[in-house]
């Protein structure tokens, strides 16, 4: 039997959400886009499975449109946040499978957790905070949070750590993170000899605590 390709259906077609259906569809996925608003379905028409206008607040619409039958169901309605909460309710007692929706700021965020939401973003912050932290550490290339307490930094090595090995560096026992691995002329080598120095453009990926990755960060700055 063929494996099932997910679906998508994206509710709100701003920025965020006009961007996550054009994505999907590039990458072959089956999407249908909603809006209320008709010049913004058009925009998608020649891009997704399916562009439609409808008010995602109206049930029997969201019904009608066979929401359920969607894998993931994307809820891009920033501003109108009596909308975006509505809609998730919606969704969630129509038995949508999963629900990912953008929040506003933190408390529409709570308000979304506590009624289901499965996933809940916030792009305008993550980015915010991406962008500060490249500012503060230009060395830091990619920052990946896997828990509230815990990421991986892909840091290109600082000029302190040049010409040094893993093992004179010492970084699991001063900061109680782990390297991974390290990425040497596009390769990433998941085995990087403890003494083998570290050149200019080598990156190293890192997994420890926030403050603890911080506190290497701000060890190893550069202006
Ligand atoms: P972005 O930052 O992604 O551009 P935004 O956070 O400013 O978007 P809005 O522009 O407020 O978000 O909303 C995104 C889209 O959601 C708009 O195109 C709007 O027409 C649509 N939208 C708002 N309410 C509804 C609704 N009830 N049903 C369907 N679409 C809706």
């Amino acid at each position: 039997m063929a494996k099932h390709k997910k679906q998508f259906a994206i509710i709100g077609l701003g920025r965020f959400g006009s961007s996550v259906a054009k994505f999907l569809s590039e990458m072959g996925y089956e999407v249908l886009a909603i809006d209320d608003n008709a010049e913004r379905v058009q925009d998608l028409v020649n891009v997704v499975t399916h562009a439609v206008s409808a008010d995602s607040t109206d049930e029997e619409a969201m019904r009608a449109l066979g929401i359920r039958n969607f894998d993931v169901v994307v809820v891009a309605i920033g501003e109108n946040i009596q909308a975006s909460i509505l809609t998730t309710l919606i969704l969630k007692d129509l038995g949508v499978g999963k629900i990912i929706v953008k929040a506003q700021n933190e408390l529409h965020g709570k308000v979304l957790n506590k009624i289901g939401a499965d996933k809940v973003v916030f792009p305008e912050r993550d980015m915010g905070l991406r962008v500060a932290h490249h500012l503060i550490s230009p060395n830091i290339m990619e920052h990946i949070e896997l828990s509230s307490d815990y990421s991986i930094v892909e840091m290109t090595a600082p000029s302190a750590m040049r010409g040094k090995n893993l093992r004179q560096l010492d970084i699991r026992a001063k900061y109680q993170c782990n390297v991974l691995a390290v990425k040497r002329d596009g390769e990433m080598n998941i085995s990087f000899p403890a003494d083998e120095p570290l050149c200019r453009d080598d990156v190293l990926v890192i997994v420890g605590r926030n403050e603890q990755l911080t506190r290497l960060e701000q060890v190893y700055a550069e202006p």
